[in-house]
């Protein structure tokens, strides 16, 4: 028993040690891909009830080039914890920026587009200029932009949370809680914030047709955002069955496979352009 504790103690640590010196290469990795810019964004529509383009999730994605496809699910919070997500997150802005602002002078989009914040990002004392910046740059105009933000942001530092909020709000940008359900958060916010959507995380409305739990979750939810205004969004429907469900429950906007998978902008245009023609 002795040496099997022993053995099992080995293997734990050279477990260890192999990821902690995977996450080091990642990060080194990913300062270049960084700064070759190796880093590349898809963006997935989200679609109102009638069908239409709704409009889209800014999505980052990385393509290693001897590990192919690394998942940002993987890359973010290493990018967190390394602060190397201030850099990374710049790049997202103005990249998502600049595609949407194509894609409105074209007349395809005429919705907003989501990028995804960071906290270490939104809580910066300069994040608002930059983004102004940003806005300015790529001459995108602020009703063509929405945030999402997770719980955590706004739970991190809340009074700063809030007048940043304003701020946006004041400028036209949109706000959106990612995730929504996941977190640990109070209800109070919904009612204190001047937030304008809510995203239901997908893990409950993947299960809302299996769980009578989830369904309760994935009802309340709606229930809640539409008597407080916000706009409510099911994230990740995957099947018609899924979608039937969540529309019967009176939700707004639906995101998933169903629909779309997150497409570069090529792809997108092209999707975009046959959907415009149906
Ligand atoms: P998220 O913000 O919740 O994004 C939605 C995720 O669900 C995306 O995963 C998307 O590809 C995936 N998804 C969409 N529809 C479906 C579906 O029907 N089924 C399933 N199974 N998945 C679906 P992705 O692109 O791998 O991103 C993972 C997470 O990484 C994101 O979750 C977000 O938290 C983070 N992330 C991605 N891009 C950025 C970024 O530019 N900045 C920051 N800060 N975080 C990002
Ligand atoms: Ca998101
Ligand atoms: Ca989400
Ligand atoms: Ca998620």
């Amino acid at each position: 028993a002795k040496q099997q504790g022993r053995n099992t103690y080995e293997v734990y640590t050279e477990d260890l040690d192999r990821k902690l010196s995977q996450r080091v290469t990642l990060r080194s990795e990913l300062q270049e891909a960084i700064e070759h810019g190796h880093l590349n964004l898809h963006y997935q529509p989200l679609i109102n009830r009638e069908g239409e383009v709704d409009g889209l999730e800014a999505l980052v994605r990385w393509y290693h080039p001897t590990k192919g496809f690394i998942s940002p699910a993987k890359f973010i919070p290493i990018a967190e914890e390394t602060g190397q997500i201030i850099p990374l997150s710049r790049w997202v802005m103005r990249q998502a920026c600049k595609d949407a602002q194509q894609l409105v002078a074209q007349g395809l989009l005429k919705g907003r587009m989501a990028v995804n914040l960071s906290p270490l990002q939104f809580h910066r004392p300069n994040f608002l200029s930059t983004l102004r910046n940003v806005l300015n740059e790529t001459h995108l105009a602020p009703e063509h932009l929405e945030l999402e933000l997770t719980e955590g942001i706004l739970m991190r530092d809340a009074d700063g949370a809030i007048d940043i909020l304003h701020a946006l709000s004041g400028m036209g940008v949109s706000t959106a809680i990612d995730d929504f359900g996941t977190g640990f958060s109070s209800l109070s916010y919904l009612r204190d914030l001047p937030i304008d959507k809510i995203k239901i995380d997908r893990s409950f409305v993947q299960d809302a047709v299996k769980s009578d739990k989830n369904a309760a979750i994935c009802q309340g939810v709606i229930t809640l955002a539409l008597e407080l205004d916000l706009r409510v969004v099911a994230e990740g429907i995957e099947t018609v069955e899924q979608h039937d469900y969540l529309m019967s429950l009176g939700c707004e906007v639906f995101q998933g496979y169903l629909f779309a998978k997150p497409m570069p902008l090529d792809s997108l245009i092209t999707w975009l352009t046959q959907k415009a023609q149906m």
